[in-house]
């Protein structure tokens, strides 16, 4: 999932400026399940906004709603009986694509209220990691599963570097070495051998470097 956190509450209280009426969409998605982003976090937001603005002295109107996804256009549909004439603009609870969607589709001020961090899953109640940097081209057959380019401070293809110590990583000794977790598994199931060979340099045009990508599935694509 996408794993994002919420903005620093005064920060969104200074985004929102000296709107008078604001609408914030949460998202049922990815953002909902880190705890950040759903109908919940939404509501707890809308009244801490509208509490600090009302101790200012300059009363702020909040409408909520949380669609299922805000990366998907059938829900961003259901927003149209919400974005009427008086909202000042539009505080989004999604990740950085939602904010971006609700920016495409509707002509208000859209403020984001969070900060998308990475591509990750739950570890623990309430602790997220990151496991994927979304490379575009995945080589974890290579690696026994463990991401280099995530698990590695370095992003090394061809690990370990020089500084790998007791299995933690010369960058933080908190931090598990990526490389020493490669080398175990790939010796766990017998693959050494994999290692010896020199991974060439990665293909990052399949990256983000070059603008936005694209994955167009001709076989359930309407045109
Ligand atoms: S190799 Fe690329 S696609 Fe695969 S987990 Fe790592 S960053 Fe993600
Ligand atoms: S110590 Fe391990 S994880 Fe840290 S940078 Fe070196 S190879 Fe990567």
């Amino acid at each position: 999932m996408i794993v994002a956190e919420n903005k620093p509450f005064h920060d969104i209280l200074g985004l929102i400026e000296d709107a008078k009426k604001i609408l914030i969409v949460g998202c049922g998605g990815c953002v909902a399940v880190c705890l950040s982003g759903g109908e919940k976090e939404v509501g707890v937001l809308a009244s801490a906004l509208r509490m600090s603005r009302k101790k200012e002295g300059n009363p702020l109107e909040t409408v909520e709603v949380t669609l299922p996804r805000q990366c998907d256009p059938e829900y961003m549909d259901m927003l149209k009986g919400y974005v009427k004439e008086d909202i000042d603009c539009i505080l989004s609870l999604g990740c950085g694509v939602g904010v971006q969607f609700i920016a495409e589709r509707f002509s208000k001020w859209v403020i984001p209220a969070q900060n998308t961090k990475f591509a990750g899953g739950t570890i623990a109640h309430g602790i997220w990691e990151e496991r994927c940097g979304l490379c575009g081209e995945c080589i974890l057959y290579k690696t026994g599963g463990i991401c280099p380019i995530i698990r590695c401070s370095k992003s090394l293809l061809n690990g370990p570097c020089g500084g790998s110590q007791n299995g933690k990583c010369e960058v933080d000794k908190n931090l598990d070495c990526g490389w020493q977790l490669i080398y175990d598994r790939m010796k766990k199931f017998g693959k050494l051998d994999l290692l010896l060979k020199i991974e060439p340099p990665k293909d990052w045009s399949k990256s983000r470097d070059g603008g936005p990508r694209k994955v167009v599935r001709e076989d359930v694509k309407i045109s």
